[in-house]
């Protein structure tokens, strides 16, 4: 009795493979298990109940043999369930000839997208990628840069000191890179130094403690304002589109003379539309300051300025994509909701 019985759970098992391995989906799965487990007709309870017709030494072992093929059909199930349940969930079985499920591809945030963009342009001018720290000295930050000794930027309220370091502060721009890489290196001098700038901002739509710029210096014999307009025109037109016009107006800042705020004609709608989401109908976008390098800075620097002048710089790179992508809350770029970043890059 005992081995007929150990012989039919023997085929039971096998045939209980046999048909998990042609599931198909989870309906199929609970159907199976049905058969199997189900207390009134299932086939392990169908063995139990032949436990009644075996002779009394037997009953153990029989038992035993039953526990055993029961055990091995209620966890062969459970993992077949647990494999099929994210396939289940994409609506699609276990069924390894299908081609693979499409992962999420990663790509560049906006801010390092048009960082990397406006570094390409530069290194096709054949400029060089010059990066720097961003704790800085007092030295290199204002000193050297021309900044008068009581100019507001030097107040502790607008800039990050580092306590217990009076000379130390986060860069308030990229511009010390300007005043270490030419204290390093003789002219020609042709860089841009692309990072992080740190200023003692609430942050609201268009300010923030933390903010990335790009700043460009050229320095070399017989440099002047038109080798600056040429330039950043270059620069432009490959950027915001070919037919980009730039107009310059006089601007202040304290390591450049002359210096000049630079707007280029709105790339949307080239000011022919009032109702302009880019430009709000004054056909101009306000993107850089520029000048060319005092002479006090290139002294400062140990370049004599009657043998050597040069041009400088410098975008906001948050500007530069709420402009281009009309991103209307600079906050956004920071939230990292994937919503956002995913339309970019
Ligand atoms: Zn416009």
């Amino acid at each position: 009795m005992i081995d007929e019985l150990k012989k039919e759970i023997e085929g039971a098992r096998r045939s209980f493979g046999h048909e998990l391995e042609s599931i198909q989906s989870p309906e199929q799965l609970a159907a199976l298990k049905e058969r199997y487990l189900s207390r009134k007709k299932g086939v392990v309870s169908q063995f139990l109940a032949r436990l009644k017709g075996c002779l009394p030494a037997e009953k153990p072992l029989a038992g035993q043999a039953i526990n055993q093929f029961k055990e091995f059909v209620e966890a062969a199930l459970s993992a077949a369930g647990a494999a099929g349940f994210a396939a289940a969930a994409s609506g699609a079985w276990d069924d390894p000839s299908l081609p693979a499920s499409e992962l999420p591809v990663g790509r560049f945030h906006l801010i390092a997208d048009i960082q990397g963009r406006i570094e390409d342009i530069f290194l096709q001018l054949g400029y060089e990628i010059a990066a720097g720290p961003e704790v800085e000295r007092d030295e290199y930050n204002f000193t050297k840069l021309n900044f008068p000794e009581h100019h507001p930027a030097r107040d502790e309220q607008d800039t990050f000191f580092l306590e217990g370091h009076d000379d130390l502060l986060l860069r308030t721009h990229t511009s010390p890179m300007q005043v270490r890489y030419m204290l390093g290196h003789r002219p020609p001098l042709k860089i841009i130094s692309p990072g992080k700038a740190f200023r003692k901002d609430d942050p609201d739509s268009t300010h923030s403690p933390c903010f990335h710029q790009v700043e460009g210096l050229l320095v070399d014999r017989g440099i002047h304002f038109s080798h600056l307009k040429g330039t950043l025109e270059a620069f432009c037109r490959s950027f915001y589109g070919p037919d980009i016009v730039l107009r310059f107006r006089p601007g202040y800042f304290p390591f450049t003379e002359p210096s000049a705020e630079v707007d280029i004609s709105c790339f949307l709608c080239a000011g022919r539309k009032t109702d302009c989401r880019v430009c709000k109908g004054t056909g101009w976008l306000e993107i850089l300051g520029s000048g060319m390098v005092h002479p006090q800075v290139l002294r400062n620097c140990g370049i004599d300025p009657e043998e050597y002048s040069g041009f400088a710089f410098g975008m906001g790179i948050e500007r530069v994509a709420m402009v281009k992508y009309g991103v209307p809350d600079l906050r956004l770029l920071y939230e990292n909701d994937l919503r956002l970043l995913g339309q970019f890059g």
